[in-house]
């Protein structure tokens, strides 16, 4: 792989840029692979990359039906942060934010990390409760979070309004180090890093069964014939059931679609991620100045990639209470993606009944931030074939046994 730099851009400047060569080959498939991975969103990409650079399993596939990053890694509103309130979940997502503190050098790639802050805004006398007591977790669990004033939080978001109509802002949870990365770029970067370890990113290569023999996973049937593998990861977001039922079994999840909108673009007026779970809408600024939006996931379950239009103004009409501002913007466009969600609103990293198969799935509404973290433990159960201590609690038996990791309320926004 020809590193980027400063010198090469300076080199490619004087010969028209003719040099640069693909970010990832094009490839197509081989007749077996050690490890095949169903999804080339970020999850997936992810643990090729970390199979590859902490295990050396470079004998790898991961297949795609679309386009790369076109699920849900390319549509959400990119918010990272790690202000959970269970162990488990603070850990995985921590040591997925800090990842993404080096992940562009990590990858030679700009995924335009942005720890601008992220503030969760407390506007009932309850929600200051939940927030103190996860600021006091995320002290013990080692994530820099703090309850904040609302006199600070205006100080932070001087747009904002802190006596609304229905709910005044009673302060707010703030991590100073969350924030956003360019949700295309990742996905990106992490494709371009595997490529360059050897492996095959096969697009336009939809998975249509999975073969087993004596309860043992021994290959796939796509839609460029039959790929065999010793090891299969599937890590599709919203087709995770239909994924499943095709490896024989059944998972505790639901597929709904969230969307979101962004404004048309306007000058720097807010540089934090505010989320405002109480009236359901959380807000940022996009460098090119639009104000990304994201509401609420759909009341029922679907498989669209659109979203409602009662959602874009329930979304609209709630955060326009504490941001009078954006009732003067025009919408510029809205999308949708399919979210699959689980009980608990804890995500599922797992060995699952099919021998050899694996599974992850379950990040639901807030999955971007948790990619890196999420793709380094999918990576260690996969190569080891038994939990690491990132995984551990979040394997499918907790379902069974009871041994839920409720994050309703960290998870009670869609984000
Ligand atoms: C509107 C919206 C806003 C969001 N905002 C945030 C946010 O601010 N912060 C945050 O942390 N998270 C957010 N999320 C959630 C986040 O986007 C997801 O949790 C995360 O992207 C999931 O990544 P993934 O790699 O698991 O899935 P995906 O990116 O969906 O990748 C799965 C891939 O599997 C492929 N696939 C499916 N079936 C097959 C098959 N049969 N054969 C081959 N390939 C197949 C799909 O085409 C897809 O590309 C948001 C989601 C949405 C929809």
């Amino acid at each position: 792989m020809k590193r980027y730099s400063a010198f090469a851009i300076a080199r490619e400047a004087m010969r028209d840029h003719s040099g640069w060569k693909r970010a990832w080959e094009k490839a197509q498939p081989k007749a077996r692979y050690d490890v095949i991975i169903i999804g080339a969103g970020g999850h997936g990409l992810a643990t090729a990359y970390y199979l590859g650079k902490n295990f050396g399993i470079t004998n790898v596939a991961v297949l795609e039906k679309g386009w790369l990053g076109g699920g849900n890694t390319g549509r959400n509103t990119t918010i990272i942060r790690s202000n959970y309130l269970q162990d488990p979940s603070a850990a995985i997502y921590e040591k997925a934010r800090s990842l993404y503190e080096t992940l562009s050098q990590d990858l030679n790639y700009n995924i335009m990390f942005s720890p601008r802050g992220v503030i969760m805004l407390a506007q009932t006398e309850h929600e200051v409760r939940g927030y103190k007591r996860t600021a006091q977790a995320n002290a013990l669990q080692g994530v820099t979070t703090e309850f904040i004033s609302p006199e600070r939080v205006k100080e932070i978001v001087p747009i904002i309004r802190l006596d609304g109509p229905r709910y005044p802002v009673l302060g707010g949870l703030w991590q100073e180090r969350g924030g956003t990365a360019r949700h295309d770029a990742v996905a990106w970067g992490y494709a371009r890093a595997c490529s360059a370890m050897g492996m095959d990113i096969i697009q336009q290569c939809e998975v249509t069964g999975i073969k087993s023999e004596n309860g043992k996973v021994v290959g796939v049937q796509t839609s460029k014939g039959d790929i065999g593998c010793s090891k299969l990861g599937i890590v599709v977001a919203g087709h995770s059931g239909v994924m499943a039922d095709k490896a024989g079994f059944r998972l505790p999840i639901e597929s709904v679609a969230l969307q979101a909108l962004v404004s048309e673009p306007i000058k720097p007026c807010m540089d934090v991620v505010v989320m405002a779970n109480t009236v359901h809408g959380y807000m940022s600024q996009s460098d090119k100045g639009e104000m990304v939006i994201g509401g609420g996931a759909d009341g029922y379950n679907n498989y669209t990639q659109r979203g409602s239009f009662h959602h874009i103004e329930e979304t609209v009409r709630a955060l326009v209470e504490t941001f009078p501002m954006i009732s003067r913007l025009k919408m510029l466009r809205q999308w949708g993606g399919i979210v699959d969600m689980t009980g608990d609103r804890s995500p599922i990293i797992s060995p699952t009944p099919l021998d050899g198969c694996f599974i992850n799935c379950g990040w639901g509404t807030g999955g971007f931030k948790a990619i890196p973290g999420s793709g380094w433990a999918m990576a260690e159960l996969m190569a080891r074939g038994q939990h690491g201590p990132l995984s551990a609690e979040f394997g499918l038996d907790r379902f069974r046994q009871g041994r839920f990791v409720d994050e309703s309320v960290a998870a009670g926004v869609a984000h």
